[in-house]
């Protein structure tokens, strides 16, 4: 048996062929685009390829997007002012500073900015405000990650409601609100983390099982019960040779790409689970488009509900 593969790009494209008319008339209606503000501080470089993702993403529906590059030494009094006047601004309906943030800002930084971000320009979902709404069922701007999960599942036809659904993480951006929104749709949820005792057997007991880890392939086919849809968040860079000649054939483009970079961009999710599973998110190209289209999703939402204030 070989998985069902979910592909997140189609449905990404799908989501955002649907918003662009969306927005084309709230454009009309209100004068001028949904404003997004990104905001990236320092050099690290994933986060540079997710926010050039982001801003590409925004401006193909039709979204005003800018884009502020703050310099790594930049300090958080300074970031904070700069969260205030997109606070303030009102051409910016969603703000979004990309984590992670320099460690030279502090370890509590993240929370601060995720504090003073204005919860109805809150397009990442993080802010306490929208986290009790979410844990309430009435969030109207959720996390994206786990939205773009519960959106595939739907437009794959997968049924939520009734199914035992394992989630491994519990990290505030995918683990918790993943299983605030399973549970709001009738699954029984279990969370599981690294202390979790027997994790391969609670997580084969599984119909659906979401891998939000970051270790590369350690979800390997003895934690999935045969039929299981297996939803593989992880987004890890990965350089062993041993294990990657073992995965694949020879003859693989992973292999290939391998060959020429050095190192492939792997999931949580060992590729021999698609023997087992019934359907099975690919990484890249899974989960991590849905992420970007649930957020021009948001940035809509925020538009709209700030239009009509
Ligand atoms: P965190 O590091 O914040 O959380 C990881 C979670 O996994 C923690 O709850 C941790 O448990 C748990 N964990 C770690 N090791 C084990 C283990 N050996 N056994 C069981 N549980 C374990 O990560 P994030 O939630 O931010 O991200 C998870 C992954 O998803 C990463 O690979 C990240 O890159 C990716 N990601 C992908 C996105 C996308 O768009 N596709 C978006 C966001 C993230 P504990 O709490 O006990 O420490």
């Amino acid at each position: 048996m070989s998985a069902r593969i979910l592909d997140g790009n189609v449905v990404a494209q799908q989501i955002r062929d649907e918003l662009r008319p969306a927005v084309a008339a709230f454009t009309q209606r209100t004068g001028r685009p949904p404003g997004l503000g990104l905001v990236l501080v320092g050099e690290d470089p994933a986060s540079q390829v997710y926010v050039r993702n982001k801003l590409r993403s925004g401006e193909e529906v039709g979204f005003h997007v800018d884009l502020h590059r703050l310099p790594a030494a930049t300090t958080l009094d300074e970031l904070r002012a700069l969260v205030a006047r997109l606070n303030a601004s009102p051409a910016h309906d969603g703000i979004l500073v990309q984590s992670p943030l320099p460690d030279a800002m502090g370890p509590d930084a993240e929370r601060v900015i995720f504090d003073d971000i204005a919860p109805a320009k809150d397009v990442d979902g993080f802010s306490p405000t929208n986290v009790g709404l979410l844990v309430q069922n009435r969030a109207r701007l959720q996390a994206c990650t786990p939205a773009g999960v519960m959106e595939l599942l739907d437009r794959a036809g997968l049924t939520v409601s009734g199914q035992r659904a394992v989630v491994i993480g519990r990290s505030d951006i995918v683990g918790k609100p993943m299983a605030m929104m399973l549970m709001h749709r009738h699954a029984t949820v279990t969370i599981c983390h690294s202390r979790t005792r027997d994790l391969p057997a609670v997580a084969a007991s599984a119909d659906i099982l979401v891998a939000a880890i970051g270790r590369p392939w350690m979800v390997t086919p003895d934690f999935v019960k045969p039929g299981a849809t297996v939803i593989d968040v992880g987004m890890n860079r990965f350089s062993d040779a041993a294990a990657i000649e073992a995965a694949y054939p020879a003859d693989s483009p992973r292999r290939a790409q391998f060959a020429k970079s050095g190192s492939l961009l792997v999931g949580d999710v060992h590729p021999a689970v698609a023997g087992v599973a019934g359907a099975l998110t690919p990484v890249p190209g899974g989960v991590g488009p849905l992420t970007i289209a649930m957020l021009m999703r948001n940035t809509l939402r925020a538009a709209e509900a700030l239009a009509a204030r």
